[in-house]
């Protein structure tokens, strides 16, 4: 499969077949394995080759199929899939960094991502500096001979920031340090961060991988040696491991991956150009559209605009809720990557647990909305918005 497409990959990748000959992937809903002989049990727990299992929470064939489906897709050797993508975040820097390491990190981040590198690394005496992510010059100044790590979000949320992942790669790579990427708003889709440099490739799985708001997941992508002599002594041992079920409901997603965020991406294009200049909008971020600060380096890192908006609605938190509640397409919710259209008021919800300081600093002012394209008709979508932002007025 290594020498196939991405689309033809996301479909064959990793099946494995039973005894059956299935066409489907099977689920293998269990937690034990039998072994032959006393003997074999032995044999196993002393060292297990790749298609023989011990324990679910160590690894399953029907993850192991998601797992390497993955895997080939982003053309990274191994993979570990989690129970959520913050299982995901915390597993890949936790099982990495120890006490005296110095890590430095994007600001721009999901707001659980921010309270494992704000709040519980430090606890455990490992030293952060946080940057701005889009700064190079802040990159260099803070990467040291001793940093282990540089971790951020190749696009951030909600304000749709970019991180030049090869720029920051080298910066990275000079002084020794792995590079650690949280993917999830870049996509599988449009994002090559392996081959851009990043060593250690994170996914929230929940989000476009399963596409339709049903399961929780996460994976880890690396290097064979990190991720089995690193990622996963630790996480088989804390129990951060994806369910099989959710494996098989997330396999069956990557099938029509590269599908839904090519035409969700498409739209998010189409919504953005209409959008743009609204008398009701005091600012439409999309990386797609031509006055976004960094359209060139998201043109050159992804070939697209992504899947993501985030719009300032003029009146602030009061024009923001007016256009929320005037949406009848278009639902209120906080996932994203779904193939429903969801908006999210971050400043009250993903945010809300930020001082207005803070939230100012990152460019989440009481008007601004993201909007997580879906798969509906674009058409549909923009009267939906529209219509909605004649009610701001
Ligand atoms: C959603 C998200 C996560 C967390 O993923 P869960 O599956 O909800 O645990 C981490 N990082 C980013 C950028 C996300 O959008």
């Amino acid at each position: 499969m290594k020498d196939k497409k991405p689309r033809t990959r996301l479909v064959h990748g990793g099946t494995r077949r039973s005894q059956w000959n299935e066409v489907s992937e099977a689920i293998f809903l269990t937690q034990g394995f039998v072994y032959d002989s006393a003997e074999q049990a032995e044999q196993r727990f002393i060292k297990s080759g790749p298609d023989e299992y011990i324990y679910a929470r160590y690894g399953n064939p029907t993850v192991a199929m998601f797992e390497e489906r993955m895997a080939l897709l982003e053309g990274a050797e191994d993979a570990f899939a989690t129970a959520s993508g913050m299982a995901a975040v915390n597993g890949a820097l936790v099982s990495m960094l120890r006490a005296g390491d110095h890590l430095v990190s994007a600001r721009a981040l999901f707001g659980s991502c921010l309270y494992i590198v704000d709040e519980i690394l430090p606890r455990f005496g490992v030293e952060v500096t946080l940057v701005d992510g889009a700064d190079l010059e802040q990159w260099r100044a803070a990467v040291r001979p001793d940093t282990k790590a540089v971790f951020f979000e190749s696009m951030s949320n909600p304000t749709l920031e970019l991180v030049d992942i090869e720029a920051v790669s080298r910066i990275a790579h000079a002084q020794g340090a792995l590079v650690v990427v949280d993917n999830v708003f870049s996509t599988p889709v449009f994002s090559d961060a392996v081959s851009q440099g990043a060593d250690v490739l994170i996914y929230s799985s929940t989000k476009h991988i399963d596409g339709q708001g049903r399961t929780l997941g996460g994976i880890i992508l690396g290097t064979q040696d990190h991720i089995r002599s690193v990622v996963e002594p630790y996480m088989k041992h804390t129990g951060g491991a994806m369910s099989p079920f959710t494996a098989w409901v997330q396999l069956k997603g990557l099938e029509t991956l590269d599908l839904r965020v090519r035409a969700q991406a498409q739209s998010a294009q189409a919504i953005a150009e209409a959008l743009d200049g609204h008398g009701a909008l005091e600012t439409v971020i999309y990386p797609g559209l031509a006055s976004h600060r960094q359209a060139e380096l998201a043109q050159r890192q992804l070939g697209s605009g992504g899947t993501m908006l985030a719009i300032e609605v003029a009146g602030g938190k009061e024009g923001a809720f007016r256009f929320l509640n005037a949406l009848e397409i278009i639902i209120i919710s906080n996932n994203l990557g779904d193939a429903k259209s969801i908006v999210t008021h971050p400043a009250t919800t993903t945010h809300q647990r930020l001082t207005p300081d803070h939230r100012a600093a990152l460019g989440i002012g009481d008007g601004l909305v993201r909007l997580s394209v879906g798969i509906e008709d674009t058409d549909d979508l923009i009267e939906d918005l529209l219509s909605a932002l004649n009610e701001v007025g």
